[in-house]
């Protein structure tokens, strides 16, 4: 329910900078990984290889939010 309308959501994937967990984040037209340590944006399509279920349940409801 928390996570519901998130807009974040913390992922099991380590920063390729510093190997803190990253936090899928979104914007309204697009998704991406963000690291709160390097307070980096990581391009979301280099990490789909590594999917976890927390970035699988957040792109499900990103795209079944969309109209
Ligand atoms: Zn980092």
């Amino acid at each position: 329910m928390f996570w519901g309308s998130s807009r974040e959501k913390q992922t099991t994937l380590p920063c390729p900078v510093c190997a803190e967990k990253m936090l899928i984040k979104r914007t309204c037209h697009e998704a991406y990984m963000y690291c709160g340590h390097c307070q980096k944006k990581f391009d979301l399509k280099a990490f789909i290889p590594q999917m976890d279920s927390a970035m699988e349940e957040f792109l499900e409801n990103l795209y079944s939010n969309r109209i």
